[in-house]
């Protein structure tokens, strides 16, 4: 773990260095848990909403997009439950005077005897070699088991506690279970409190007052309350979907491990509008679609996993998150819910406008149930960071840093590296680069010797360099070398287009969803 820690350091301040991701107002010494994307980071991030975009709605002829506003009548929130219930329960130290999750300070905890388990069962498999029966040995060891019963009696009474909304019980439970400030050592805590994580505003002024209005904590509002006028002016017939990209805020009492966390972040949601009853099947639908589309980008099947709800929200009959292993654990990447007609019902009861859908084909009129996705851009930025970034120690002892990033999303696709800045080797590698710009993105480069731009190229996970040497004057090829093996090979100025496209067109990744 501790050099998994090390490995994220590393990466943060990789991010920095390169252009991909600042502190806000860093001259102000920053502001936390807020970040700024650089120069390499914004044309990742759009990356990476592209291929959700696309997936979503250019491969689904019945999901179709939207944008609304941030801003939203503050009854919204009433109606959706935010006002009331968008709480998140807090505790303090206090000897550290740090302010921890309550929910989150027991998860970890269980999570420890989970890693206990898998140790033993690691151990055990060294020691018995071929003939370990494992399914047996996780029945039967005594060790495993008690360890098992221990978090199993832990996990019901968290469980409980939560679903009971029992403030007490989860303190009573980090007494228990002997767990400790992080920072202080000491089991020295506060109550347990509520805590809203929406922030407000004012909107307009007039002699009665402004309006207090809220930062959306979610995007999905603005789909719940243009469900008819989408519906009603793209014709589309149940089951159809909605779905955006927008920023949304929450006051994240702990925020922590950088854009995991954030206090201002930007989600990619699409809401599914089904037939009652039928929503059970389209859950399991959408969420093998979209574990298909994490696992298209080749990082392996094994940095992700579900994790179903052990508290499903009060208006939902299934949800599940897609977990990524982060280097500090398997950590929440999307979820997926299956959200009930409870969203549509509430804003019919609070806005008194019907929100019903004809059905022509059971020749009546309900209100839908809605499968929702629903994932954060930055949370899958820092996976994406997370799986790519490496260090490889080269013959001569130099290291070099690379992002090996899926090609379709590297920022820059194509490096262009005339070898020397004489000979006529720069203009003709400008000619190349003029003409290659527009088709995708080329960065040209030709300061320092042609080794430390090839080290600059691997950094920010530039798949392929073009370098143009005094054989392209002659025969019009130049070399290709492959940023993940370091190989050469000689191409033709006139199939680098198509060589390049081939390997980084963002089709041939949607293409294989839909295999
Ligand atoms: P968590 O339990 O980690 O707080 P959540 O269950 O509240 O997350 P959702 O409300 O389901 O999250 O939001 C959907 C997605 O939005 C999450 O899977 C995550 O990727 C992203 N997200 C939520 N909160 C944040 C945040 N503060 N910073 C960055 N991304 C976030």
């Amino acid at each position: 773990m501790a050099q998994q820690e090390e490995v994220f350091k590393k990466l943060v301040s990789h991010c920095k260095e390169y252009g991909y991701v600042f502190p806000s107002s860093e001259i102000y010494d920053g502001l936390a848990a807020v970040y700024d994307y650089g120069q390499m980071g914004v044309e990742l991030k759009n990356n990476i909403k592209k291929y959700w975009w696309d997936s979503m709605v250019l491969l689904h002829e019945n999901v179709v997009g939207l944008d609304s506003a941030i801003f939203m009548h503050p009854t919204v929130w009433k109606a959706s439950g935010h006002v009331d219930a968008f709480n998140d329960p807090l505790i303090d130290n206090k000897d550290s005077k740090k302010r921890y999750r309550a929910d989150v300070l027991i998860e970890e905890h269980l999570a420890k005897y989970d890693e206990k388990i898998e140790k033993e069962v690691q151990k055990a498999a060294r020691r018995f070699g071929e003939s370990f029966d494992e399914q047996m040995f996780r029945e039967t060891n005594p060790r495993v088991l008690e360890t098992r019963q221990k978090r199993d009696e832990i996990h019901a009474r968290f469980t409980k506690a939560l679903n009971d909304n029992n403030l007490e019980e989860l303190r009573q439970i980090i007494i228990d279970c002997e767990i400790v400030c992080p920072i202080s050592g000491t089991r020295n805590w506060t109550e347990v409190r509520q805590f809203n994580l929406m922030f407000s505003t004012e909107m307009g002024s007039t002699a009665d007052g402004a309006m207090k209005v809220f930062l959306r904590p979610e995007t999905a509002q603005g789909i719940f309350v243009n469900f008819l006028n989408v519906q009603k002016t793209s014709r589309l017939k149940i089951p159809f979907g909605i779905a955006q990209i927008g920023k949304a805020f929450r006051n994240e009492i702990v925020a922590r491990q950088f854009i995991f966390r954030m206090r201002e972040f930007e989600q990619m949601e699409m809401q599914f509008f089904v037939s009652p009853g039928e929503e059970l099947k389209w859950f399991e639908h959408w969420k093998a679609f979209r574990m298909k589309w994490h696992q298209a980008l080749g990082f392996g099947a094994e940095k992700y996993r579900f994790h179903d709800h052990d508290k499903l929200a009060h208006y939902a009959n299934a949800a599940s998150d897609i977990e990524f292993e982060m280097p500090f654990g398997f950590k929440e990447v999307e979820g997926i819910h299956s959200r009930t007609d409870f969203d549509l019902s509430q804003h019919e009861k609070y806005s008194g406008k019907k929100l019903q859908y004809f059905d022509p084909e059971q020749n009546r009129s309900y209100i839908p149930y809605v499968v929702e996705t629903s994932i954060g851009v930055d949370r899958m930025f820092l996976s994406i960071l997370a799986a790519t970034y490496c260090e490889e120690t080269l013959e001569g002892g130099e290291v070099r840093a690379l992002l090996k990033l899926p090609p379709a999303l590297a920022p820059v696709k194509l490096a262009i590296l005339p070898l020397v800045r004489k000979d006529g080797l720069p203009g003709k590698a400008r000619e190349i680069m003029n003409e290659l710009k527009f088709s995708f993105a080329c960065q040209y480069d030709e300061k320092d010797s042609i080794g430390k731009r090839y080290r600059r190229q691997d950094a920010i996970g530039t798949p392929f360099c073009a370098t143009i040497d005094h054989q392209t004057l002659e025969d019009n090829t130049v070399t290709i070398r492959y940023r993940d093996t370091m190989a050469q090979e000689r191409v033709t100025i006139d199939s680098l287009q198509q060589v390049i496209a081939e390997k980084t067109d963002l089709k041939y990744l949607l293409k294989q969803l839909t295999r």
